[in-house]
């Protein structure tokens, strides 16, 4: 190999080489024979350059080794070969300009085998054609691909930007244990058997959460890591069983503080590897803002199309329905599907159906008809209850002929919010008002800290229970947990959760207080956070975090809209490696050594 070795690589060679002896390593991507001469696409992760066998030319017949078109001959895609030849450009005619190293191709004198490759399951191309559990299977195959490629680099830099900025801003890249005792995000822990002690478990972390807090009862006031999490549920698109995150937790901050770091670590990432510049502050909107406007509280706002409240025009019509959903407290919203006039009766019922996947009862709708302004009218649907302000309509929800109204009333607001939020969503989606090159960043604040858990008909923490809770609600946490607001953000990019994160609670009194509210027992408490609580004894500074989410992060700017497209071994739709088969069954020996039995169902 030594001679072998590559002196440049297949992403490199222009024109200026021509002449020049090179060395190349890499894996035959195409091969083509033409009459005695063989031409071979070379790749590797820098690109693919040509290599021509030809024993006729001259300056090949000079120095090739007698076995050289053999070799050629055996040559099959993804042999992993070396090559010793000379660059020549290539006649104009042959030149490839949509090439990097088009203008040039190396003329062999010397190819060696280093590895021969079997049957491929698929087709090494720019974009691997093949179902999903295939490329898991053969990940090692599929990653050679230029898309693989292409994003593993983008993480690869997104994390290092992300890493340098940190660093320039003082933080600190602190690691958390792997073992731990159970954080709770919300989601199910991963447990570990201890082998020493029987019946006892280490958790694998949901977050760094309560270990960062300590780190800032332990006076690091600025504290990230690029920290892996696992969590327990049911793999989605942007879910996975094990998931990274951009850690970040700072003391002596106020919300401002940790946005506006947010902000600026997404300017640098996005201008560094992107060379996109973010603005420098985002938009921000009230948790009630988005609910009101987007039906969600992770609207994609690369289009308009916001919900009206619809109330107003339901008192003064006819339509009962709407009347007795506000009479029972509820909501009536209405959405403009702009140019949906002309939808199908199947289509509605279609948008109807997709707002009852999010509990609406039904989806009301009318057709604008008629000319411009005045002229406009309401047709179909419901329209006939509504003659006597068709105008006021019209005018109020600024409808324009062609337009279609769909209305969702409930007695609970919140599911007339949502399911027609879910129906913007979709025909955002449908009708392509969303720019796929567009990043809408949003910050999403002033969150519930409590919410009810209806099936276990108890509050509990919004988004975990260390949230610090606005002052101005302290007196009444007790008394309507409801109606408490935290200090709690979200940041959102094109309708996906990117980042959460909270103010702290720093006051051990005031943190048992909240325990108490979601149910959990001073004894409890004491159980599973008295570490947290004993630490906040001795001076803990106020502090607060946050924690973007790598794997969407690249996912997003990458344009995919699944985060196993930037993960280079992730698990399958059903937590599962299709590749090394895990999970898979342990030997006896080793369920004895963790004092473990089996249960099979
Ligand atoms: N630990 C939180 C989460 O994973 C983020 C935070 O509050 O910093 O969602």
């Amino acid at each position: 190999m030594e001679t072998m070795k590559r002196t440049v690589t297949c992403g490199e060679l222009r024109a200026g080489r021509a002449g020049q002896t090179v060395v190349l390593n890499g894996w035959v991507h195409r091969k083509r024979d033409h009459g005695g001469i063989t031409f071979i696409n070379l790749r590797d992760r820098y690109g693919v350059t040509q290599v021509v066998v030809d024993t006729k030319t001259t300056v090949a017949a000079h120095v090739t080794a007698p076995d050289l078109d053999a070799v050629a001959a055996e040559l099959r895609n993804e042999y992993c070969i070396a090559v010793e030849g000379v660059v020549r450009l290539r006649p104009e005619e042959m030149a490839n300009p949509s090439m990097p190293t088009g203008a040039v191709e190396t003329l062999a004198t010397k190819i060696v085998i280093l590895n021969r490759s079997d049957m491929l399951p698929f087709q090494i191309d720019d974009e691997i054609n093949a179902g999903e559990d295939l490329r898991l299977t053969y990940r090692y195959l599929d990653m050679r691909s230029k898309s693989m490629q292409r994003r593993i680099k983008l993480r690869s830099d997104v994390t290092f930007a992300a890493r340098e900025f940190m660093i320039n801003q003082g933080f600190y890249e602190i690691e958390t244990p792997t073992f731990i005792k159970p954080t709770p995000e919300g989601a199910r822990d991963y447990l570990v058997p201890s082998r020493l002690y029987a019946g006892k478990f280490y958790a694998l972390p949901q977050s760094p959460q309560l270990y960062k807090q300590l780190l800032m009862a332990g006076g690091f006031d600025k504290y990230f890591q690029i920290a892996r999490c696992y969590r327990d549920e049911d793999s989605r698109g942007d879910r996975q069983p094990e998931f990274t995150q951009i850690d970040i937790e700072m003391s002596f901050v106020s919300r401002d503080d940790v946005l506006s770091i947010t902000e600026r670590l997404m300017g640098h990432v996005f201008m560094k590897t992107l060379d996109i510049a973010l603005p420098e502050r985002f938009k921000r909107l009230t948790w009630k803002e988005a609910q009101e406007k987007y039906g969600s509280d992770k609207p994609d706002l690369r289009f308009g199309m916001e919900l009206r409240d619809f109330a107003p025009y339901a008192e003064a019509g006819g339509f009962q329905a709407f009347k007795d959903a506000l009479a029972g407290g509820g909501g009536v919203k209405a959405l403009v599907a702009p140019g949906g006039a002309d939808y199908s009766r199947k289509r509605i019922e279609e948008l109807e159906a997709h707002a009852k996947i999010y509990k609406a009862k039904g989806m009301a709708w009318m057709k604008v008809a008629g000319g411009a302004g005045h002229e406009a009218k309401l047709e179909g649907g419901v329209a006939k209850f509504f003659t006597t302000n068709a105008g006021d309509i019209i005018a109020g929800l600024e409808a324009n002929a062609g337009d279609l109204i769909l209305i969702v009333a409930d007695a609970k607001r919140k599911i007339a919010n949502t399911a027609l939020g879910a129906v913007r969503a979709k025909l955002g989606k449908d009708l392509r008002l969303v720019d796929p090159r567009a990043f809408e960043f949003v910050w999403i604040v002033d969150f519930p800290l409590f919410e009810f858990n209806e099936e276990e008909n108890h509050w509990e923490a919004a988004h975990h229970l260390f949230s610090y809770p606005q002052e101005q609600y302290h007196d009444i946490l007790e008394g309507d947990p409801g109606a408490v607001l935290g200090d709690l953000y979200d940041l959102v990019l094109n309708g996906y959760e990117l980042a959460s994160g909270s103010i702290r609670v720093h006051d051990p009194e005031l943190q048992k207080r909240i325990f108490s509210i979601a149910g959990i027992a001073a004894e409890e408490a004491e159980r599973k956070f008295g570490f947290l609580t004993n630490a906040f004894k001795y001076g803990a500074p106020p502090h607060g975090g946050i924690a973007p989410g790598l794997d969407r992060l690249v996912m997003l700017m990458a344009g995919e809209t699944s985060i196993k497209e930037v993960i280079a071994f992730p698990k399958n739709s059903f937590a599962v490696s299709p590749m090394d088969e895990c999970p898979c069954e342990v030997e006896q020996k080793q369920l004895d050594e963790l004092h473990m039995v089996v249960r099979t169902p």
